[in-house]
């Protein structure tokens, strides 16, 4: 089976063209500048093609890729009837969408729904699903939310304590993001622990970073909220803020509300502490030539997500797997050891030459650790189209 990924943003959009059952990806690419100009990078294993070709809209940008996966000296297959189904990364499934599900008009109108919450994503994902459906009408398609996972949440994890008009008028409450990869991590380590019942954190620690407390395969809780700003600090986010600080300074710098939250999310986080990168790889650099500023944005950083571990091993009372995935969780050992320092007091060892590992699947405790801590590679795309490949197969 073949199933075409793509996850549209307001001027860019990804594509992988997958076997769901092995994980093989044939063709991977990038459709970016949107509505300016228009740029494909296409790569085929090593081999990598880029192109100027005009995308007035998303829908250009669909049909350059289907043209070049068929390209005589590009492509991957012969024709787009080879395409077994669309899987579309869709942020905000609202309290409309606790699964995947196949997209129809039903579900465009839902998706259209759920553009208050999410209005700079939800209305690209819409226009990705639109071309598609314009340039392959038969072809099925299918909506895999960031959210779905973290909607077996409790109302005590998901409600905000604000008056209830709010939750019961307009759905304010937290959703939590990142959840396609929550979901990939918390399958693969079940068939790791080699038991559906056990009790895990899963800490995605990318340029957005975001943990989760899952119990027998199903979140409890997650940090980001009704947004994706909640949570720990990230890259150019600032986490969890008191909501004062907003009043406070769109008061004194005379900023509107808008202003600022573009300042919470684009220029706070380790970005901001550091005055220096929103890369770990810089601030692990500057940290290495002794910048203070470095040094607080990654202490602050460690210190924040060994909390919300530490909230949520209680939260679950006590935990059996910690699991760390995404670019930094994947990649950076130090990162991992120092987090790790703090979860002394439940238990918790990891081996320093276990955790000299990037990008690999690797158990990274010792033997009497009480909790198994283990680095998983997390695969979104890979989700997103086990996802599409299993509803379009009990479709048929
Ligand atoms: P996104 O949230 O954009 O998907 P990623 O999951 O790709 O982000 O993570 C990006 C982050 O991963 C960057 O801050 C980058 O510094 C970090 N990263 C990638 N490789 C390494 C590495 N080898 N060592 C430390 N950090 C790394």
């Amino acid at each position: 089976m073949n199933v075409l990924v793509i996850n549209a943003g307001s001027s860019s959009l990804k594509y992988q063209l997958m076997n769901p059952e092995t994980g093989d990806v044939s063709a991977k690419g990038l459709c970016e500048r949107i509505y300016i100009d228009g740029r494909l990078t296409h790569k085929v294993g090593d081999n990598k093609v880029v192109k100027d070709i005009p995308m007035p809209s998303h829908s250009e940008a669909i049909q350059a890729v289907l043209e070049i996966l068929v390209d005589p000296e590009y492509g991957v297959i012969k024709s787009t009837d080879e395409i077994d189904a669309v899987g579309h990364r869709v942020l905000h499934g609202g309290m409309e969408f606790s699964e995947s599900c196949i997209i129809d008009d039903e579900v465009i109108k839902a998706i259209e729904k759920c553009i208050p919450l999410g209005p700079l994503h939800n209305p690209a994902n819409l226009m990705g699903i639109r071309a598609c459906q314009a340039v392959m009408p038969k072809t099925p398609q299918v909506a895999v939310f960031d959210t779905a996972f973290h909607m077996t949440m409790p109302p005590k994890a998901y409600r905000y304590a604000i008056p209830t008009e709010y939750f019961e008028n307009d759905d304010i409450r937290r959703y939590g993001f990142h959840g396609t990869s929550h979901k990939y991590i918390a399958r693969r380590a079940a068939e790791l622990y080699g038991s559906k019942e056990f009790k895990l954190v899963n800490c995605h620690l990318g340029n957005g970073s975001s943990l989760s407390a899952v119990k027998d395969g199903k979140c409890q809780d997650t940090s980001m909220g009704l947004s994706p700003l909640a949570g720990v600090p990230m890259g150019t986010r600032s986490g969890d803020i008191d909501a004062c600080v907003v009043q406070f300074i769109c008061n004194k710098y005379g900023m509107t509300v808008d202003e600022c939250l573009n300042m919470l999310n684009k220029k706070s986080g380790v970005l901001a502490l550091s005055e220096t990168s929103s890369d770990f790889r810089d601030l692990e650099a500057g940290e290495a030539k002794g910048d203070e500023n470095c040094v607080l944005a990654l202490q602050k950083f460690f210190y924040e997500v060994a909390k919300y571990i530490g909230a949520y091993a209680a939260a679950l009372n006590g935990i059996d797997m910690l699991t760390f995935t995404a670019g930094v969780g994947e990649n950076g050992p130090d990162t991992r050891a120092a987090i790790c320092e703090y979860l002394g007091f439940m238990g918790v060892k990891i081996d320093p030459e276990k955790n000299n590992v990037r990008g690999k699947e690797a158990l990274i405790s010792t033997p009497d650790s009480k909790v198994q801590v283990w680095v998983i590679p997390t695969n979104e795309e890979l989700m997103i189209a086990q996802d599409t490949a299993e509803l379009v197969s009990a479709a048929k």
